[in-house]
């Protein structure tokens, strides 16, 4: 049969020729020719092929994808100026601690600004190599009187406080008459968050602004990127006010506090984590610590007493062995002083460690009553047949 389209053409030919007369004949044909071409879109929507449905829907998806082009367009374009900002007027950030983890980040941090490394022992030739300047902890006033806008303090959770009183004296030297623009934001990234909080409140001057963050990831599953890794971080004091507390009351004037350069600075060191793709998750401390006793400490727990265990690759390895020993390997890597922290500053380890024992306990129960009832069925019980004769006969160091 002739395709609908081309009965139509044939027949505005023949009607173009006849002087456009209609006869009755003809009327028919068109009549015919037009509803089969009405009923090109059901059909073909039966058919699932298209139609005006899909017309009209291919139509919103284009317009949508349009749209969607330019907002990336935007989007780039206020990442690049944003960038830019944030070059104009790099900051000087102190990393005190230049472990492990200090050097990770710091890596980071001197893309886009001034970093000073700070640390008990000598790390000048890491330092060197990194292209950032090398304090001794033992010169911390050295540092604070080159004028830093941020310090990061990335010790072990074991050391914070007595560290954090190491760097008092230099930061109390600043004098209460100063205005808050002269002392430095101080950022801790510790795995556990209540503790170095109660801790930077109840000893730094009032002048002092205080981040708390936790990074949620490390030299290993951070080492090629930290594009959608979770950034964890609370504003726990800005100009003067401790949150909870309403930001409303941010603008006393008599405090001497300049809440505009606080949030600036805050925000400028947020973007650097921004920059890189983290998750920014805004979270209080004592909900972190309850989330990560749930989360990092259990992964901790298990990568340790897994550890224990001396496992090794083998020639057979499933997919989900070769995870076990992910996990074994990046746990074990961080220093035995982060996992003790984990636990002795986070009220909630050790429910976990005993939830962790009460379900060891339950499997092992569980496996335990199966085999009962395996080996009391008839015939030592289903499909066990000769292997459930062999359990039963079976001791310890007897071969089967
Ligand atoms: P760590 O063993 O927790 O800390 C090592 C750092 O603490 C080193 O810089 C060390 O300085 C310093 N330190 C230890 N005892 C000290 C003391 N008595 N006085 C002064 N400094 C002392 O290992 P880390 O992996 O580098 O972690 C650093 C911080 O980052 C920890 O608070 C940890 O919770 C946090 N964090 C780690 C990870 C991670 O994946 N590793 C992730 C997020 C957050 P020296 O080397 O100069 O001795």
């Amino acid at each position: 049969m002739l395709p609908p389209r081309f009965l139509l053409l044939l027949l505005l030919c023949f009607l173009s020729c006849r002087s456009f007369t209609i006869t009755p004949t003809s009327r028919l044909v068109l009549n015919k020719a037009l509803s089969i071409e009405k009923c090109k879109p059901r059909v073909l929507r039966a058919a699932g092929r298209g139609g005006e449905e899909d017309v009209d829907s291919d139509v919103v998806l284009t317009n949508l994808k349009t749209e969607e082009a330019k907002l990336m367009s935007l989007l780039t374009s206020v990442r690049s100026k944003k960038l830019a900002a944030l070059r104009s007027k790099p900051l000087r950030i102190a990393v005190v601690g230049f472990g492990r983890f200090g050097q990770f980040i710091a890596k980071s941090f001197a893309k886009t600004s001034t970093v000073i490394a700070v640390s008990r022992s000598d790390y000048s030739k890491v330092a060197e190599e990194m292209g950032v300047e090398y304090y001794s902890l033992k010169d911390f006033d050295k540092v604070i009187a080159t004028g830093v806008d941020v310090v990061v303090l990335s010790t072990s959770i074991l050391s914070f406080s007595s560290l954090l009183s190491t760097l008092l004296p230099p930061l109390l030297s600043i004098g209460g008459t100063q205005p808050s623009t002269t002392y430095p934001l101080i950022v801790d990234v510790l795995s556990v968050k209540s503790h170095p909080r109660r801790v930077m409140l109840d000893s730094l001057p009032p002048h002092c602004d205080v981040l708390c963050t936790h990074p949620m990831f490390g030299p290993e599953s951070g080492k090629t990127s930290w594009s959608n890794l979770n950034f964890v971080f609370e504003k726990t004091r800005l100009a003067g006010v401790t949150y909870p507390n309403p930001q409303s009351t941010l603008n006393d004037p008599s405090s001497g506090m300049d809440a505009a350069f606080s949030i600036d600075r805050v925000e400028r060191f947020l973007s650097l984590f921004e920059e890189e793709g983290c998750n920014m998750v805004e979270l209080s401390c004592e909900e972190h610590d309850k989330a990560a006793a749930n989360s990092q400490f259990i992964t901790h727990l298990v990568g340790r007493i897994l550890g224990r265990q001396g496992l090794k690759p083998t020639p057979i390895d499933t997919k989900g062995f070769e995870s076990v020993l992910q996990l074994i390997g990046s746990t074990n890597s961080d220093s035995f002083d982060l996992f003790y922290g984990l636990y002795k500053y986070n009220g909630n380890s050790m429910d976990t460690i005993l939830k962790m024992k009460q379900a060891m306990e339950e499997v092992e129960a569980g496996l335990k009553v199966m085999e009962r009832q395996d080996i009391n069925a008839p015939g030592f019980g289903g499909d066990a047949g000769l292997l459930g004769f062999q359990r039963k006969s079976w001791k310890k160091d007897t071969p089967l």
